[in-house]
């Protein structure tokens, strides 16, 4: 079987498939076969902006929309994928004439506008390393990070320059170059108008002839945990990312694509900008903020049929309630899917309820560069369970210990959840950290620091992160499982839990929760939810103390920071908050 009919296995009926119905998809994977899922350059290697751009023009896609903009305050914008090949060679060419060579670092801070696509695209094209930042980002974490990635260019706006970067630039001799997306008659010195060195570009750029293990990104983890990591990806990651874009989201050409995440993290550079394009949809970028009236309107008017989101992103939407959806037509959309976060199985069923299906859940992290675990296309969703490894990957839960480590093969046990190193869109190493690189593997194996379960169909279940797991009386609590109960409270809308020390119980639960609109945070309601918890967890791991919050302390990337409440509850330092976001009392 050839993978390109791997792909044509008709899609099944979610509710009523048989995992054996699929078994396609898996006996008969092989690597060899997945690559023929790109071209590679057709002087041989590999480049992620070749594959998801301008190889489609020979193909015949060269006049099909690749990308539909749509602007904060109502304005359109469309490339088809001739005049993203065109804008891409032109930034290479821009890149080429200020001096860059292959292996130069290209950052981009920027809000979800054309041009940063275009850069990140025609950085690849042109051999550079390109790194995403977050636009909300302070001036000292964008400092930190541009040191630590060695930035030759910033692609920015001048408003995030005077901002964000000029107060520190001096400090950064070897950031030679900052070009400006929308440059004002008085620009800043030191600065160059982008669009200016656009028009003038050559726009035939011969594409970098970068190999699959060139460093094509460099992608800075969440920092829910601690100090973000830089994570380093290559350009054969294309390979999975394509590959798991049909397998985990169902993309196909004739898609109409709606990646909900900002692609200054991974979510949105994986997903949000090489999966789709490589597969020859049509994708949409919406620059504004979250407003649960304004996505819907996206999705009925855009006729989106694949919709990639987050668990924030989709609570938002239950709390906005049942009634608002109801008053579009959603009826293109076929696949909904989400990730970052633990997705409690009362949001899929949500999903199920009001759009006629569940979203999809699946597991990655910015190290792993693309989707490993997922509810996915082909089978069946289990509502709570991050889904079964994608074709070519392989996990195991284990623990690891002075001799190795050991693999838990019985269901339902918790241990870390491990991959088997050797996928294509794999890290190489964290940027200047290779001591902490070599920590996470052990005899072969990539050590995800996530506890987690599986099941006997092989659906694996997030318990937490290996920090966050709580102890209390002889049990092993993973946050996952209380909170997942207090948000099925008509009342809950987030909930975050964590261990306090006890001396009786060694930890005893504490939880944190953000009410619905119309609950009022009182000791009826604290007192309502303590039974209710009791009810369904037991005394034992049912939490003993509940705080009202107005939301919790999230990272920019939407993940709650658990770490961040327990050291504030047991008065320890903060650690790194550089991408704390919302955090109202
Ligand atoms: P840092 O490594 O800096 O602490 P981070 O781990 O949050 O930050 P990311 O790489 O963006 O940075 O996130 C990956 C993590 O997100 C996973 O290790 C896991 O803990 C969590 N995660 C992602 N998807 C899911 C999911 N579907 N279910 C549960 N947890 C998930
Ligand atoms: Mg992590």
């Amino acid at each position: 079987m050839r993978f390109s009919d791997i792909n044509k296995i008709q899609r099944p009926d979610l509710v009523t498939a048989n995992l054996s119905d699929y078994a396609d998809y898996y006996l008969n994977f092989d690597w060899d076969l997945a690559n023929q899922c790109i071209d590679g350059l057709p002087q041989g290697g590999i480049n992620i902006a070749y594959e998801a751009v301008d190889r489609h023009l020979l193909h015949g896609l060269g006049d099909k929309v690749a990308i539909r903009w749509l602007g904060k305050t109502g304005s359109q914008q469309e490339f088809t994928y001739r005049q993203l090949a065109e804008q891409t060679s032109r930034f290479a060419s821009v890149l080429s004439s200020l001096g860059l060579h292959k292996g130069d670092r290209v950052f981009g801070l920027a809000g979800r506008t054309p041009a940063l696509y275009i850069a990140l695209l025609g950085s690849l094209k042109c051999g550079c390393v390109f790194s995403p930042l977050f636009s909300a980002f302070g001036p000292q974490p964008i400092r930190s990070r541009m040191e630590l990635g060695d930035a030759r260019v910033l692609v920015t706006t001048e408003r995030l320059y005077r901002k964000k970067v000029m107060p520190w630039r001096k400090d950064l001799p070897g950031l030679e170059h900052v070009l400006l997306l929308d440059a004002s008659a008085d620009i800043p010195s030191g600065c160059t108008d982008m669009s200016q060195l656009m028009a003038v570009a050559d726009p035939a750029f011969p594409v970098a002839a970068t190999g699959p293990e060139d460093m094509a990104l460099l992608h800075f983890t969440s920092g829910t945990t601690g100090t973000p990591k830089g994570a380093v990806h290559c350009h054969e990651a294309v390979i999975y990312h394509t590959l798991s874009g049909h397998f985990a989201l169902d993309l196909h050409p004739e898609d109409i694509y709606w990646c909900t995440a900002d692609p200054g993290w991974v979510t949105g550079t994986s997903y949000g900008i090489i999966a789709p394009l490589s597969i020859g949809l049509t994708m949409i970028i919406d620059e504004a903020e979250f407003d649960a009236t304004h996505w819907y309107k996206v999705l009925e008017q855009q006729q989106v049929s694949v919709w990639y989101t987050a668990p924030t992103a989709i609570r938002m939407l239950m709390k906005a309630g049942d009634d608002l959806v109801g008053k579009y037509d959603l009826s293109n959309l076929r696949f909904m899917a989400s990730v970052g976060e633990p997705l409690n199985p009362e949001a899929v069923l949500w999903g199920q309820r009001v759009f006629g299906q569940p979203f999809h859940d699946n597991w990655w992290q910015t190290e792993t560069g693309g989707i490993m675990l997922a509810n996915f296309a082909a089978e069946t969703v289990k509502p709570g369970s991050m889904g079964r490894p994608l074709p070519g990957i392989t996990a195991a839960i284990v623990t690891r210990n002075t001799q190795g480590l050991s693999f838990i093969d019985t269901h339902d046990e918790v241990g870390e959840l491990a991959l088997k190193s050797g996928w294509p869109s794999m890290f190489r190493t964290y940027l200047n950290a290779e001591a902490r690189y070599n920590a996470c593997f052990c005899d072969g194996w990539y050590l995800s620091g996530d506890l987690a379960c599986r099941d006997e169909d092989g659906y694996y279940w997030f318990i937490g992160r290996s920090d966050d797991v709580i102890k209390t009386a002889g049990h092993l609590i993973g946050p996952f499982e209380v909170e997942s109960i207090l948000l099925q409270h008509p009342a809950v809308v987030e909930a975050a839990v964590i261990g306090k020390p006890d001396p009786v119980a060694g930890e005893v639960i504490k939880a944190f929760v953000a009410l619905k609109d119309g609950f009022t945070a009182d000791d009826v309601l604290r007192k309502a939810l303590l039974g209710h918890a009791r009810k369904h967890l037991g005394s034992a791991i049912a939490p003993k103390e509940i705080d009202f919050r107005n939301n919790l302390p999230k990272t920019r990337s939407g993940k709650i920071m658990r770490r961040l409440l327990k050291a504030r509850e047991l008065g320890l330092p903060e650690g790194d908050i550089s991408t704390l976001e919302s955090d109202e009392k």
